[in-house]
């Protein structure tokens, strides 16, 4: 890794250990998972091996679980399918752009000030036209890692007969993850933000009755719901970073929420910590500067060494105000003055103050009257 300080575990985090053993394992094997000589079973049984490893972890059968090119896809073949089939499509206010972006004029579900989708605002959306309804909701936001209470979502949507699509991008690895008990009919998860390679993800149909049409067609892969060669390297590595995180992930969650609050301690009033009063992932914060912009604050941390993102890492590097945060009610202004800071696996409290340091110098530094 060349940064010395990298805290945006969020945004992608680095390839564990028992990533790089599962890809150093496949690399120079040769075979196409749908060849039937014994190369191509060789490499069918490791893609069905990684298959059965994830969907374990994640709670599901391994018939429930589509390998895809990462969460992006995933969200676009379930949106794109309900889109296709004519459904009335509701997104919460915050929902990633590969989930917002592809219907932009689906119903919007409104989030309270702590960043946690407005229960009766479901309900009451919901009382009309619901069988034909698909839901969709993140399990955690990947801005403030504030997380949605999945189950009691799935429950109001189920009960009017409409079905639920849940982004548990973020959630995977971070917090307690069961697929199968959770109540939504599809989940979208991604490899990288766990520590595999990034390219890779898959989109779990806990509901059979639910399977969306694929996205990408031609080939009969993935039980035809996803056409394409496998990315070998990919699952390979997705299932070892699997393997390594289902060993250690709540002692993981522990340390990392110690070294959060200790940052946040350390904050102290300086700052608004976006999303703080509501449940949250163990290892986010988002901490808004009111007085500079979120795009310099990146830039001055970076200088000092510290790598952390404005909001969501746009594709563009393209630095905009938080749409998250503004649903949530915050002024335009603050809503452009917030960073998050994300820590994961190879965080040590070295970096969280080392952090702390490079962001009190930075308040220092505002204008007298912010
Ligand atoms: N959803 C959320 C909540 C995310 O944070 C991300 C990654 N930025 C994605 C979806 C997209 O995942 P991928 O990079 O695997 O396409």
């Amino acid at each position: 890794m060349n940064a010395d300080c990298y805290l945006d575990h969020n945004a992608t985090s680095p390839l564990r250990p028992g990533a790089r053993a599962a890809l150093e394992h496949v690399l120079d094997l040769v075979g196409n998972g749908s060849s039937v000589h014994a190369d191509g079973r060789r490499v069918r049984a490791l893609i069905e091996d990684a298959r059965e490893t994830v969907a374990r972890f994640v709670g599901v059968d391994r018939d429930a679980l589509v390998f895809t090119s990462g969460a992006t896809e995933a969200n676009n073949q379930v949106l794109r399918a309900a889109a296709t089939a004519g459904r009335r499509i509701l997104v919460s206010a915050i929902e990633h752009p590969s989930v917002a972006a592809l219907v932009p004029d689906a119903g919007r579900i409104p989030v309270t000030s702590d960043g946690i989708v407005d229960l009766d605002a479901l309900d009451a959306l919901l009382v009309d036209d619901a069988e034909n309804a698909l839901v969709a909701v993140m399990a955690a936001n990947n801005e403030t890692g504030v997380i949605q209470p999945i189950t009691e979502i799935a429950e109001i949507v189920r009960r009017h007969g409409a079905v639920l699509h849940c982004d548990a991008v973020q959630a995977l690895g971070k917090i307690a993850f069961d697929a199968g008990a959770m109540g939504a009919h599809t989940y979208a998860i991604s490899g990288h933000k766990i520590g595999a390679p990034a390219g890779v993800g898959a989109l779990i149909i806990a509901e059979p009755l639910a399977r969306p049409d694929a996205l990408i067609v031609g080939g009969g892969q993935e039980t035809y719901r996803r056409a394409g060669t496998e990315n070998l390297l990919g699952i390979a590595g997705f299932a070892g970073a699997v393997n390594e995180v289902a060993s250690n992930w709540h002692d993981e969650a522990i340390r990392l929420a110690e070294l959060r609050d200790a940052l946040e301690a350390r904050i102290g009033e300086g700052a608004v910590l976006a999303g703080r009063e509501a449940p949250r992932l163990p290892n986010t914060t988002n901490i808004i500067l009111r007085g500079i912009d979120s795009e310099t604050q990146v830039m001055a941390l970076d200088l000092a060494g510290i790598r952390v993102s404005a909001g969501a890492a746009c594709s563009s590097g393209k630095v905009s105000r938080s749409a998250v945060l503004e649903a949530m009610g915050f002024a335009a202004e603050d809503a452009g003055s917030a960073i998050r800071v994300s820590l994961g696996w190879t965080t040590e409290n070295s970096h969280t103050n080392a952090f702390v340091d490079a962001w009190t110098k930075l308040a220092e530094r505002r204008p007298a009257a912010a």
